[in-house]
């Protein structure tokens, strides 16, 4: 069979990243899942992206792949290509990958496996959560919003409930118990070991007629837009958990959680820490000097910042509660006014002629400049 090659499967090139790979494959395994895509060779094709993804999210995989192709897997392994053993294509088992990234509710897709199945199984399992970056302004991230967010996820499956199927009734082999006594004759006489029912895998339970929608696994694949509230004065590094939004539970199991991280676009003119802004503000020398009446941007409106005479520069100026709220915090936190004094590069001849003219009287009568000059030999 003439095989193609993974990087063209999953659409990368050969220097993709782990995360590019995973991301690849979601996407496409999204596509062309058999529970979402009933098109004929969609199963194929989703056989083939799994194949592939198993082969290049493996590192050593992946490096035998890079240096010998579709031979590094050929014959078994068996040492003959670069010592790689023991692993086949055929090997590769599907369902694992889709429960390590979905949670666990997928059974029936491995490579050779059964795909019909009488019930959905007896062990419950809670759903995977799910973890997501927001990407905020900052005056979002301040002042709180509402986003919608789109999540892959496994839902409970609408037709059956969840349940897997339809017509429940007792497992007859086992009795409702999930587990069967097996006798062996063995070299002591005859033992009784327990084993998991196989007619109804544990659950204890058969359906008349199994659920199609979901194969009777009660959940299904689907991609789900949520509605989130922000909480006003998220920050980085935190985290804002949805409870039981995340995967869908399997048989019985509770549902994951969602756990949203943010990341914030800088603002141009504040910065953030914490609660607290900062915000620096341009100050000419004269106004420095005299004092002034100045108008400046809040995360509120403008307010009238009082600049004293002989402000100095990246002075500090509090003004309280004008600062954000953030979930950690009771109050409001400060906003930091900082003087950034800006020495003109640009003079006019009359800007110049006057400057020259207070050079000409005593500006270093200060304690710094007394002291500075102490140290002059
Ligand atoms: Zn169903
Ligand atoms: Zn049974």
């Amino acid at each position: 069979m003439n095989k193609r090659d993974y990087y063209e499967i999953l659409g990368l090139s050969k220097n993709a990243t782990d995360e590019e790979i995973k991301r690849a494959f979601r996407k496409l395994a999204k596509q062309y899942h058999p529970d979402i895509n009933k098109e004929p060779g969609a199963e194929e094709k989703f056989k083939e992206i799994g194949e592939a993804y198993a082969v290049l999210s493996d590192p050593a995989k992946r490096r035998q792949y890079d240096q010998f192709g579709h031979a590094a897997f050929q014959n078994g392994g068996g040492g003959s290509a670069g010592g790689f053993s023991g692993f086949d294509a055929s090997d590769i088992n599907l369902d694992d990958i889709l429960n390590d990234l979905f949670g666990g509710a997928f059974g029936g897709f491995g490579f050779g496996g059964s795909r019909s199945r009488s019930t959905s199984g007896s062990r419950s399992s809670r759903g995977k959560d799910i973890r997501v970056v927001l990407n905020l302004t900052f005056e979002e991230a301040a002042f709180g919003c509402e986003k919608d967010i789109k999540l892959d996820l496994t839902a409970e499956c609408s037709k059956c409930h969840g349940k897997g199927g339809f017509g429940e009734k007792t497992c007859k082999t086992c009795g409702g118990a999930g587990r069967v006594l097996e006798q062996q004759q063995t070299i002591f006489g005859y033992m009784q070991t327990q084993k998991t029912c196989p007619e109804c895998r544990g659950a204890g339970k058969t359906f008349e007629s199994v659920c199609d929608d979901c194969r009777g696994k009660g959940v299904v694949f689907k991609t789900k837009t949520l509605t989130v509230t922000i909480p006003e004065g998220v920050d980085e590094g935190f985290q804002l958990r949805l409870s039981g939004k995340g995967n869908a539970g399997v048989n019985g199991g509770s549902n994951g959680d969602v756990f949203i991280e943010f990341k914030i676009k800088e603002h141009p003119l504040f910065e953030r820490d914490g609660a607290d802004i900062y915000l620096e503000v341009p100050v000419t020398i004269t106004d420095a000097a005299l004092g002034c009446k100045k108008e400046i941007p809040t995360l509120t409106g403008n307010v009238i910042l009082d600049i004293k005479p002989g402000t100095q520069n990246y002075t500090k100026l509090k003004l309280k509660g004008k600062g954000l709220k953030t979930p950690n915090s009771f109050g409001r936190g400060n906003m930091y006014a900082v003087i950034n004094i800006i020495i003109p590069t640009k003079l006019d001849r009359k800007q110049k002629s006057l400057l020259q003219d207070l050079a000409k009287t005593d500006l270093e009568d200060s304690p710094e400049f007394r002291n500075f000059r102490k140290y002059l030999n």
